[in-house]
């Protein structure tokens, strides 16, 4: 079998599919290993240290046209599709919601398609689940990111000079980025509040040494799978209403409220920022999904009566070496799980859940129902 590693089309994406520290687990399948040359620039891998590995140095067209298993961070365009081998197989972060052209090309194409973004939430799924280990990273990044645009610092000090007072965090939506947030901000010892439609996190809240904001919009909840349910626009704007005046006394206010599958809803508005401090940041970790505060720009720092409101993208490529580790090996996981060793390829068991859950396209066919 052979596998290659495709470099991040992305400009602004730092990380690689691939990491010196988790090669080895692909070595040692038996399988031949490429990799496009340059994958390793944004976290100072140089070629040789992968070709050292045992891997082998390629171009982006010849890792394409050669591989069995083509791995990728980035969706590929439809030229590239073209490229690949009949029957052979993509695994990457696709994107799938934007991306039904893609989805259709491997189809007609007979290019499986495997997109890590549908891993389910099972137990033993959680070690390839790149959302997780992308969000938890981001999540960090978010405090990092606010504090550094702040004009004070985060922890208390007593100093002769006089007592600086904490700075208040805020952080809306506490899923696995909201989580690692309030963990950072506690860590830089800020005073945290949290809230999320999901009642079941206040306990986690609570357990990092923050303070769960209580507001009751009614009937809220989770699907099977841990996401939020969506909320009618008469909740959204109760929501609104309720957590302004939390806002409006916190130094940072940091959104990660995301809907699998749908735009994100917009939970800030300009009300609200006019009644924030000037000074303070709002942190919209939402803005590649639709955005969580409005008026939010991907890759802008907006100010709007001295608030300063944040739309970063691509934030686990800040700390794209760890990002690089976790994400590779998630991918290893998948692969390592699905390889057969006899017959040195992968087997697609449409019995198993996760295969069930992550193979988008197969043999020609479209197999989740979501884009056919
Ligand atoms: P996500 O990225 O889909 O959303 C982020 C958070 O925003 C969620 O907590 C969601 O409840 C919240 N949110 C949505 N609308 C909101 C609103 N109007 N106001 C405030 N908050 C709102 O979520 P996620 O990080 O993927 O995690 C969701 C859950 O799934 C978490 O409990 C997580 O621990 C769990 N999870 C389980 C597994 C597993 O079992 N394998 C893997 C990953 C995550």
């Amino acid at each position: 079998m052979i596998i290659s590693a495709l470099k991040s089309s992305d400009k602004l994406d730092n990380r690689s599919p691939i990491h010196p520290d988790t090669a080895s687990a692909l070595i040692k399948l038996g399988a031949e290993v490429n990799f496009e040359t340059g994958i390793g620039e944004g976290i100072f891998a140089s070629d040789n240290i992968f070709e050292d590995l045992g891997l082998k140095l390629s171009t982006r067209e010849e890792c394409l046209k050669s591989s069995d298993l083509v791995i990728s961070n980035q969706p590929l365009n439809i030229d590239e599709i073209s490229l690949m081998k009949t029957g052979s197989t993509l695994l990457g972060m696709v994107n799938p919601f934007s991306n039904q052209e893609l989805i259709d090309s491997c189809a007609k194409s007979k290019i499986n398609l495997v997109s890590m973004e549908f891993i389910p939430r099972i137990t033993r799924a959680q070690k390839m689940d790149v959302l997780s280990s992308q969000a938890n990273l981001a999540g960090y990044v978010s405090v990092l990111e606010s504090a550094s645009l702040l004009s004070s610092a985060l922890p208390m000090m007593m100093t002769a000079a006089g007592t600086l007072k904490p700075a208040r965090v805020f952080v809306i939506g506490v899923g696995v980025a909201g989580l690692q947030a309030i963990a950072t901000a506690k860590r830089l010892g800020a005073r945290v509040e949290a809230f999320d439609t999901r009642d079941v996190v206040e306990e986690q809240v609570n357990s990092l040494g923050a303070k769960f904001v209580k507001i009751d919009l009614g009937e809220t909840g989770q699907t099977d799978q841990g996401y939020a349910k969506e909320l009618t626009p008469e909740q959204i704007q109760k929501q609104k209403d309720l957590q302004s005046d939390v806002c409006a006394r916190s130094d940072i206010v940091i959104t990660t409220a995301q809907l699998f599958g749908r735009p994100a809803p917009q939970l800030i508005d300009n009300r609200t920022i006019e009644k924030m401090k000037p000074g303070s940041v709002v942190f919209d970790m939402a803005v590649e999904s639709g955005g969580n505060v409005e008026g939010s720009l991907v890759d802008e720092v907006v100010i709007k009566n001295g608030v300063k409101i944040v739309g970063y993208s691509n934030l686990a490529s800040r700390v794209a070496d760890h990002a690089s580790l976790a994400l590779s090996n998630n991918f290893n996981h998948w692969i390592c799980d699905f390889h057969d060793s006899t017959e040195n390829k992968i087997i697609f068991d449409f019995e198993d859940e996760i295969i069930k859950s992550s193979v988008l396209v197969y043999e020609g066919n479209i197999i989740n129902e979501r884009f056919k």
